[in-house]
Parts: C-alpha cells; sequence; structure tokens
C-alpha cells in the first residue's frame, strides 16, 4: 500500500534527538513524494522544520510530560488516522497509540541496537527493512532547509563577527559528562587565534563565554534557532567549522553543512557521533569499562555527572581528549 497520509512523532526530547531524526523524515518524503506528512515533535526545536517543503504541517509539543506527549499526539493521529505512523519514542504508550489510530504503525526503532551503528543509520535501515522507506535512501544524511533571507542575514553577521575562517565553539552542555575542560577550551581558543581563524564561542552559559572571550575569542550574540543554525551554513563556505561535545547544537551545524568535530567521552562516537563526511569524532578514554555503548543511561556517570574514575567526578573520558587532538581533526 502506498501511504497518502504519514505520521512520524518524534517526541524524545532532546534538539539532538530531532536532528537524528531528519534522515527519516527526508527517507519518507522522497520515497512517497505523493503522500502529506506531517510531524510531532518537541518545541522549540519543531522550528527548523517550518521552511521545509517536504513537511505539510509541523505540530509542536510544548512540553516533555505524558499528558502533554499522549494528548497532542492523540489528537493529530485522531484527526488524520494515517495510512502510516511511526515514533521514535516507545514511551508513554505511544506505540499502542499509533497502532490503534494508524492502518500501518512502526513503532520500535531501537530494537536490538548494534554498539557500532550510528543511531541515525540504524533508524534508516530499520526503515528500510520495514519496507516504508525505499533502499535507496538507507544513507540519507540529516539535512536543514533554510530560507535565502536566513542565509544572507546570517552571512552579514558573521561577516561583523568573524575576519578569519571561523570555527564556531559550542561549549555548552546540560549534562555535566558531556562537558570538555575550560583549560582545554582556552587552549584551543589560543591556538586558533595563532593560526589566523577566528574562533566564535556560542554559549549560553554567560561565565564559561566570558571565560573564552577572555581567551581570545568573539562571542556570537543569543541568536533564536533558526537563525544558529543559518549561522552555520553561512560559516562553512568561509573554510569554517564547529567544535562541540555531544550536543544538540553540533548536531545541527552539520545538517546546516557546517564541518564539526565532535568530542565524546560518556558516549561512544561509534553509536553517537556524527556521520562521516559531516564531521570527525574524537573518543575520550575510549577503554572506559563504565560506558556502556547500547545502554547509556545505566553508566554510573549519566544521571548523576560524576565519574567514578577522578577524584572530583569530572569526566576521565572528556578530560582526556587534548587540544592538539581536536586541532588535527579540523581541516587546515
Ligand atoms: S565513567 Fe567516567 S570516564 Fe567513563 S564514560 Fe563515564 S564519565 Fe567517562
Amino acid at each position: 500500500m502506498t501511504p497518502r497520509t504519514i505520521v512520524v512523532v518524534d517526541t524524545m526530547g532532546g534538539l539532538g534527538d530531532l536532528v537524528l531524526s531528519l534522515p527519516v523524515l527526508e527517507g519518507l518524503a522522497r520515497s512517497h513524494p505523493a503522500a502529506r506528512l506531517t510531524v510531532v515533535t518537541t518545541a522549540p526545536w519543531h522550528e527548523l522544520l517550518l521552511r521545509d517543503p517536504r513537511i505539510a504541517e509541523v505540530v509542536p509539543v510544548p512540553g516533555k510530560d505524558e499528558a502533554t506527549i499522549v494528548g497532542v499526539a492523540t489528537g493529530v493521529l485522531e484527526r488524520i488516522r494515517p495510512d502510516l505512523a511511526i515514533t521514535t519514542n516507545r514511551q508513554f504508550g505511544l506505540p499502542v497509540l499509533l497502532q490503534r489510530t494508524a492502518r500501518r504503525a512502526v513503532t520500535d526503532l531501537w530494537r536490538r541496537p548494534p554498539a557500532d551503528e550510528l543511531v541515525d543509520l540504524r533508524y534508516l535501515r530499520l526503515l528500510v527493512a520495514d519496507g516504508v522507506v525505499a533502499a535507496r535512501f538507507a544513507d540519507l544524511p540529516p539535512r536543514l532547509v533554510l530560507g535565502p533571507d536566513e542565509l544572507d542575514e546570517a552571512a552579514e553577521l558573521l561577516g561583523r563577527l568573524a575576519a578569519g575562517p571561523p570555527v564556531l565553539l559550542f561549549p555548552d552542555s546540560g549534562m555535566p559528562v558531556k562537558r570538555w575542560p575550560v583549560p582545554s577550551w582556552r587552549a584551543l581558543v589560543g591556538e586558533l587565534r595563532r593560526r589566523g581563524a577566528t574562533p566564535v564561542v556560542v554559549a549560553e552559559d554567560a561565565a564559561l563565554r566570558d571565560v573564552l572571550v577572555e581567551a581570545g575569542a568573539v562571542p556570537s550574540p543569543s541568536l533564536p534557532l533558526r537563525a544558529l543554525a543559518a549561522l552555520c551554513a553561512a560559516a562553512a563556505p568561509r573554510h569554517g567549522a564547529a567544535v562541540g561535545g555531544d550536543t544538540g547544537p553540533v548536531r545541527v551545524a552539520t545538517a546546516a553543512g557546517l564541518p564539526a568535530v565532535g568530542l565524546y567521552g560518556a558516549t561512544l562516537a561509534l553509536r553517537y557521533g556524527l556521520r562521516e563526511g559531516l564531521g570527525t569524532n574524537v573518543q575520550g578514554w575510549a577503554a572506559c569499562p563504565e560506558r556502556r555503548p547500547t545502554a547509556i543511561t545505566e553508566q554510573a556517570c549519566w544521571w548523576t555527572g560524576t565519574c567514578p574514575f577522578t577524584r572530583d567526578g569530572t569526566p576521565r573520558c572528556m578530560a582526556e581528549i587534548r587540544p592538539e587532538q581536536v586541532l588535527a581533526a579540523l581541516r587546515p
């Protein structure tokens, strides 16, 4: 059966989670160009999809709690009664909801995950195996659609911020185990300056931003999400790059076309890293015995933010990533 209506429920909650779903959305849209594609996803990240002509409707979910997610998803699925429904989230009874309301439902994109297959590729390949995405789209990269007006505005802003090739630095992370130590960031800023690049720090944490500015980085103004994506896109043709941990903004950068160096500690780059060709992954302390590639939430450090292998609890894996490794991973 060729679906005429498709609903994707992507409510894992993180910005990075939405970027991981972009290849799925594109794979579905290209496999079924006549179908009407609706995406239910977490606000405010849904804004990334708003100008994508492949998506007929984007429905924001204004919360991450069960009642909000199930309430919004139920409303959409009961209104559309789609031919095909897919969820990346298996919580809150969503699989049963999809099975009840759609003619066909794909509800487990987390089945038997191999430790060495990237999450977004896994999604796509399972959908190919299930026959809902064409095999020729099994390797699609994440890709954002930005408007020419957004790109022009970003190029103008970047022209004011950066004289040399811009290197966008994303030092923030909501999770302590994903943070690279501040002295490492400072050393990277200094070396980028010496090489004639312009390090541009993009951080919500004002104290962190100020430390890197003191070291020689240029502060980016606080930007709405789409403007940030456009800034990344504008940096690409200027021989730019991005650097940051396993976080949403770094994924956004690669989806906007900016090559990135991803710093991976508690998460295994083979599973959560950036796609080959879009970025370079640097893994800290690859031999950590506590790391669980297919069950990261069970790691001792994940929710506590405390590493059992250092005296002060800061992540040993992140501390072992040296600025020289990052510089080597950046393109000349
Ligand atoms: S236990 Fe420590 S070194 Fe190992 S992954 Fe967690 S933070 Fe990194």
